[in-house]
């Protein structure tokens, strides 16, 4: 009882904007809620300062066992890294604020959507965020996207991208790290299995959307054999994608409290060495990084895909993008509220 009497702490930002977010729904064990959103475009920061990014969701149903996103939860003061897959916060679009923003994006600019969260997981079936900013982008010029994702519902936006390409450019990174189902259900288990990622890669490419396939992390021991990151090359070159990349894990402190119990549970044998190579740095340095490179180099030679050298991993963190970027927007009587299906209910929000 020793901190019964302590005050509550004060909230302030972010993290008061979440304590006081409406309940859209719960499934399962899952929480949905709104969060009232001042920028929905941030930046990037440190050598990725260059980019804008976007993530219409906080938080990620998917519970990837290394998610290094978990973080992001932490501005909303939600230490429990689990809370990340658990409280989903879909963000409340305002079409006419997105469009100011979108407005001071200048041509040639490079914009990366899904930094901090899947823009395809579960919640976008019914609040169709990501959808909705796509749709906006569709009239712009000039500009330059990026869509990470692990979900094959991203093939629902495959027209309206192929739209978006038409003046600007934009690549899908789908990311598949192994095509054993069951070591995907262990490590990813609420992402979609490989085989519909694949089924996506094609319905993407087939309509002229270009395609990355993604095999980050790798895992050392679990699934950086050359074997299993060429099966994943080559089914995406079977499958249309353009080009391949595959980079080792790294491991921050959020993302280091899910992924070393799950490893005690389920790889026990590794842990020992996983500590020795994590304890001290997140990024794994040296020997083992230049020869996954190698290999990955040898591995797209031989399907003949490019291989990318990825400036998006590990994808650029986000500062809170509640909190910077443009001047506040002001909002007239006549705002636009969403358009799109769903349950949000969208608030005049004068900022
Ligand atoms: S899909 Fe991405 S954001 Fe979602 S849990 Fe997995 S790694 Fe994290």
């Amino acid at each position: 009882m020793l901190f019964d009497d302590a005050p509550a702490p004060k909230l302030v930002g972010i993290a008061r904007l979440a304590a006081s977010s409406g309940l859209l729904e719960a499934k399962r064990q899952v929480e949905y809620l709104e969060l009232e959103t001042r920028r929905f475009i941030g930046r990037g920061s440190g050598r990725m300062r260059s980019i804008w990014t976007i993530n219409p969701y906080r938080g990620c149903e998917y519970g990837c066992k290394y998610c290094y996103a978990r973080y992001a939860h932490e501005f909303m003061e939600l230490r429990d890294p689990e809370l990340f897959e658990r409280k989903i916060y879909a963000k409340q679009f305002q079409a006419v604020a997105f469009r100011a923003e979108v407005r001071r994006l200048k041509s040639g600019d490079t914009i990366w959507i899904g930094t901090a969260t899947d823009p395809y997981q579960p919640a976008e079936r019914r609040y169709q965020i990501t959808r909705q900013m796509l749709e906006v982008f569709a009239g712009e010029r000039g500009l330059d996207f990026g869509i990470t994702t692990k979900s094959d519902f991203v093939s629902r936006d495959a027209a309206l991208m192929a739209r978006i390409a038409r003046r600007n450019k934009i690549r899908v990174h789908l990311t598949i790290t192994t095509l054993d189902e069951r070591l995907a259900r262990m490590v990813e288990p609420r992402a979609p299995r490989p085989a519909l990622r694949l089924a996506a890669v094609k319905k993407l490419t087939d309509a002229g959307v270009p395609v990355s396939v993604l095999a980050h992390p790798v895992m050392p021991l679990i699934n950086d054999s050359e074997e299993s990151l060429d099966r994943v090359c080559a089914a995406a070159a079977l499958y249309g994608a353009s080009s391949f990349s595959a980079a080792p894990l790294f491991l921050k402190p959020c993302a280091a409290q899910v992924f070393l119990p799950f490893l005690e549970e389920r790889f026990p044998h590794l842990v020992r060495r996983y500590r020795e190579r994590f304890e001290k740095a997140a990024y794994l340095k040296g020997h083992y990084p230049e020869m996954i490179a190698e290999r990955v180099h040898r591995i797209c030679a031989r399907h003949n895909l490019a291989a990318r050298q990825e400036l998006e991993w590990p994808l650029p963190p986000v500062q809170d993008d509640q909190l910077e970027l443009f001047p506040s927007v002001s909002k007239g009587p006549g705002a636009e509220g969403t358009g799109a299906g769903g349950t949000l209910q969208h608030k005049v929000n004068c900022l």
